[in-house]
């Protein structure tokens, strides 16, 4: 399997550079923030809890997360493998996903960050929040304490995967296409040494 953690602040490209690399390589998508805002939008318990953390820009909690991950990636046991999204974002959420993984089996191939300066974030989070009608990216204020979160409780998972040599990082400023060449070849690269060990 080829199992990816697609990292980076929020605005950084995730969501742009899976779409493209799932129609690639064949990989189920799983965003933690489109699985809250389907609860959300369905009106779950769930849903209800975690719309009050989002609309504050704060974290949810770790084991909410971990459960709705570990949910589907137990539905999609055929799968060629996984785009983590959004996912983890915490150090004993990246601790609960090697678990959960290896409780089937497989492992993190590798974690590759997009890496995008603070004032390109919010420029870019202010211009989605005009047409994407989602609440946290219209408020300058929140967008600042969704990137406070992020590098207090976020960024220390870029160490955790690099302690197991599995950190990779990308320039996440300019084309799409050429930030998705990028990852590509980090990918290529990782498919290649899996064949050789096979
Ligand atoms: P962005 O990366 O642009 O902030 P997301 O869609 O990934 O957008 O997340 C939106 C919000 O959902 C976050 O600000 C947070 O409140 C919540 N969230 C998403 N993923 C997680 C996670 N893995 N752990 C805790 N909270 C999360």
């Amino acid at each position: 399997m080829l199992n990816i953690v697609l990292f980076g602040p929020p605005g950084a490209g995730k969501g742009t550079q899976s779409q493209k690399l799932l129609d690639k390589y064949n990989l189920i998508h799983l965003s933690t923030g489109d699985l809250l805002r389907s609860e959300i939008a369905a009106g779950t318990a769930l849903g209800l809890e975690a719309k009050k953390l989002m609309d504050n820009g704060l974290l949810v909690p770790d084991e909410v997360v971990i459960g709705m991950i570990e949910n589907k990636v137990k539905e999609h046991r055929q799968a060629a493998g996984f785009i983590f999204d959004g996912f983890p974002r915490t150090v004993p959420q990246a601790q609960g996903l090697d678990k959960l993984l290896q409780d089937n089996d497989t492992e993190i191939s590798a974690m590759i960050a997009l890496k995008v300066d603070d004032e390109e974030l919010t420029k870019r989070l202010l211009l989605r929040g005009q047409t994407s009608g989602r609440p946290d990216d219209q408020n300058e204020e929140l967008i600042r304490k969704r990137v406070n979160e992020y590098n207090t409780k976020t960024k220390p998972v870029a160490d955790y995967y690099a302690g197991q040599g599995k950190y990779f990082a990308v320039d996440g400023i300019g084309e799409i296409e050429e930030i998705f060449n990028a990852l590509c070849q980090h990918i290529d690269a990782l498919k290649e040494k899996q064949e050789e060990n096979k």
